[in-house]
């Protein structure tokens, strides 16, 4: 008896980030859109909760209770007075720490596949609460699609898209801690006036009409200058891709790794092999959205 859940990476498409809050926190306006690269969480009964990976990155994931699976479950068994007695493993095809929400699929996955298993009957809205208590990432990876997230991003509002957008995804050699990507901006834009943010309204059209050309004008990332300011090889990737034809590049959320938004698949295959000929970057994968969130298989 187990359950097993398929969950999306994600990328954004526009990421404004506003000045640091009092609490340490940046005001974002946020358009998540899930793509195709997926991580599988399988639940199985066990004596005791257990976390396993495997993967190409697995070595990089914890396996301990900071892993947003373990913690998704305990927050999920908490709530139901039950105790978290789960084997929880994670097929990982999501790069890790890559600023594509690796973790947080994993938390919402998890989540999803503990309700089932354990036949809590939480509602949706108990499942979107805890997941917005596990991070401002984790909402999304449960709804999928494409969504606006303001506050620190997990306020959610689905945004429509009107077709299929090709992407390749440039994977780094090791990751960037999204944490030192905020500390970042913070110094690059101390002394400056950092607008508030909001969404775009071009963007939106863009995604509506499946406008790739629209979109690809529109793509935004005010995390980007950190990103390439502590990784500056970064710049050498977003080159290589956009040599190779794609419409446009960006640094994936906090990076390291980027995004190429390609016209078409063969466009996509042509700038995934040119990016791997580059030797710019570990990988390169391509991938459609928008995604599914959170699915039992
Ligand atoms: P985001 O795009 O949401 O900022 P990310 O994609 O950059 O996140 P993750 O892959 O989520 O980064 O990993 C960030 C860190 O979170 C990892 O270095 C790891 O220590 C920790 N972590 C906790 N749980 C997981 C998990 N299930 N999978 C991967 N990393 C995890």
């Amino acid at each position: 008896m187990s359950v097993t859940v398929r969950v999306p990476a994600k990328v954004n498409v526009q990421l404004a980030v506003g000045a640091a809050r009092p609490d340490g926190f940046h005001d974002l306006a946020n358009v998540f859109l899930a793509v195709g690269l997926y991580d599988e969480v399988t639940v199985t009964p066990a004596d005791e909760l257990r976390i396993t990976c495997s993967g190409p990155d697995a070595a990089q994931v914890p396996l301990d209770a900071t892993n947003l699976a373990a913690r998704a479950a305990i927050a999920l068994a908490g709530r139901h007075g039950i105790e978290p007695r789960a084997h929880i493993h994670i097929a990982k095809d999501i790069p890790v720490a890559g600023g594509m929400a690796g973790g947080s699929a994993d938390g919402a996955g998890a989540l999803l596949a503990c309700d089932a298993l354990w036949s809590t009957g939480a509602t949706r809205d108990e499942l979107l609460a805890i997941c917005a208590e596990l991070g401002s990432d984790v909402p999304f990876s449960l709804v999928g699609g494409a969504a606006l997230g303001v506050g620190r991003g997990e306020q959610l509002t689905p945004v429509e898209v009107g077709g299929t957008f090709h992407w390749v995804f440039a994977v780094a050699d090791g990751g960037l801690s999204t944490p030192a990507v905020y500390r970042e901006f913070d110094r690059l834009t101390a002394g400056t006036r950092v607008p508030e943010p909001a969404a775009s309204g071009a963007l939106l059209n863009a995604l509506r009409a499946g406008d790739t050309a629209a979109l690809a004008d529109a793509l935004s990332n005010g995390l980007q200058p950190a990103a390439l300011s502590l990784r500056p090889s970064l710049a050498d990737t977003l080159a290589a891709g956009t040599t190779a034809g794609a419409a446009a590049a960006l640094v994936s959320g906090s990076g390291p790794t980027t995004a190429f938004l390609a016209e078409d698949e063969a466009s996509a295959r042509k700038v995934a092999d040119a990016l791997m000929a580059s030797g710019t970057c570990r990988n390169a994968r391509i991938a459609t959205s928008p995604a599914p969130g959170a699915t039992i298989c």
